[in-house]
């Protein structure tokens, strides 16, 4: 058996229960085959493989809080390093009810080799909790949040493991998190990212990953002799990446006509109105069905159905295994040109593969939506200069980082005589410094 198979069978049989985990191990390692094959003997005989697949450590802890009736909740928290060849751990905080250990080792897994593409000095993790902060008092986020970190706080630190939002930690809990923190360890210093900007965050992090995942994309249309000015886009979800991806489409010329979210979806022939969603999403934390009264002409749909939008250009930006092979066969025969992930592995594997052989562009959620934890490391940057640059300054920096990632993957891809295949090509990519940096620091 291949070295490959042998430790992707182990990991099944190492870590049960744990499918995305599993889903995330196979993308990654099947598309590192050929690298893999080429250096077989010593990549076996220092078990680099076996070494890359198992976290250098992880954390699981209660998380004990008390309601607005006076009842006692228990959460469990959880903080994976993964991998800190490259750097101190980054990498986001989920809170949602779906949390698991092998939903946070599948994110923090991935997050090794999209932080290694952003080309900055930052390792591998993931945290989070089953927490669900919806329907919840601002008492009742805070109340868990402090006790969340009362933990958490052991763990990390400015210089060792740097956590950051993803689905359900936005600026409200983040800066919950760093107000205990400080309180506790006693010190003033950049822990974690998508912190407010009058206590040390950088401006345009909460446009960075929307933002950045429209920067690769116009980059890999240009660079396959397309214009993203005109195209029709369909988003999915209504967050973060979701709020900033439609914002930058619409900037650079495109017509996002729908959003979503765990309840339904919006189509809006006449483009997605951006000032609308983000008052129903950002300030009143409301669900889609308000849309309709800002764009009477929209319409809402119950239930999943956002991919049978008739689209040139697909942005998955909510969630994992949200387009799935039927999804995947509606965008093909309503000639999708593209699809870019904004979520983490949002496109099922089988879905992915279909898309790639029917000649979609197919950009990877670590490409494609690495603008985020890159803008973080920025903020890192910042804190520790005690300096804030512009808006002007990030975003710019930004765009050279995600044209440059887009470079770094179409030319690993290329090297290996995988042209345009920019899932083989970001593994590739984010792999080869990861591997060259675990070799030069020995057997740890
Ligand atoms: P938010 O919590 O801001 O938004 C998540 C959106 O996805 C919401 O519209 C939510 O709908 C929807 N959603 C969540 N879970 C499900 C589900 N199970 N089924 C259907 N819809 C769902 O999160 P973000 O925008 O920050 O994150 C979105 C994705 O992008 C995640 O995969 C995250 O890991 C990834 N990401 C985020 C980065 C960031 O900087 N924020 C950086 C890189 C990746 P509802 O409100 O109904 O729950």
């Amino acid at each position: 058996m291949s070295y490959v198979d042998e430790v992707i069978e182990q990991v099944i049989k190492q870590n049960p229960a744990e499918p995305e985990f599993h889903q995330a191990v196979k993308e990654v390692l099947e598309s590192l085959r050929v690298v893999v094959e080429a250096n077989e003997e010593k990549f076996r005989k220092d078990a680099l493989l076996e070494r890359l697949v198992n976290p250098e450590r992880q954390f699981k802890f209660r998380v004990p809080w008390v309601d607005d009736k006076g009842q006692v909740q228990v959460n469990t928290g959880y903080r994976v390093q993964f991998n800190s060849a490259i750097g101190p751990y980054k990498g986001g905080l989920r809170l949602h009810p779906s949390v698991n250990l092998g939903i946070i080792k599948f994110l923090g897994f991935e997050q090794i080799f999209k932080n290694s593409l952003t080309g900055l000095p930052i390792g591998g993790g993931k945290g989070g909790s089953d927490f669900d902060p919806k329907g919840k008092s601002d008492r009742e986020v805070m109340a868990f949040c402090q006790s969340f970190m009362t933990e958490l706080c052991k763990y990390i630190g400015a210089d060792t493991d740097v956590p950051a939002g993803d689905i359900g930690t936005g600026a409200r809990e983040i800066g919950f998190m760093f107000g205990q923190y400080k309180r506790i360890r006693g010190v003033y210093e950049g822990v974690l990212t998508g912190k407010g900007l009058s206590y040390g965050g950088s401006l345009a992090r909460t446009e960075a990953t929307g933002y950045g995942l429209l920067y690769i994309t116009e980059e890999m249309l240009k660079c396959n002799g397309q214009d993203i000015a005109g195209k029709t886009v369909a988003v999915s979800g209504s967050g973060n990446v979701a709020i900033y991806a439609t914002q930058k489409a619409q900037q650079l010329g495109a017509k996002v006509v729908t959003v979503s979210d765990s309840t339904g979806w919006v189509y809006d022939p006449d483009g997605i109105d951006v000032a609308a969603l983000k008052e129903i999403k950002e300030v009143n934390r409301a669900r889609l069905t308000e849309y309709k009264k800002y764009r009477p002409n929209s319409e809402y749909h119950e239930g999943k159905g956002v991919w049978s939008a008739k689209v040139d250009i697909a942005l998955p930006c909510a969630t994992q295994n949200e387009l799935d092979i039927e999804d995947a066969k509606t965008l093909v025969a309503n000639g999708v040109l593209a699809v870019c992930e904004g979520a983490n592995m949002p496109t099922t594997l089988e879905a992915t593969e279909y898309l790639q052989k029917n000649g979609v562009y197919f950009v990877p959620g670590k490409a494609a939506n690495a603008g985020g934890v890159a803008t973080s490391a920025l903020e890192m940057s910042q804190n520790s200069e005690r300096l804030s640059w512009s808006f002007e300054e990030v975003d710019s920096k930004l765009k050279g980082i995600m044209v440059n990632i887009f470079h770094n993957l179409d030319s690993a891809a290329k090297k290996y005589g995988f042209d345009g295949n920019y899932v083989v090509g970001a593994n590739i990519a984010g792999f080869e410094k990861v591997v060259d940096a675990m070799n030069a620091q020995g057997i740890v």
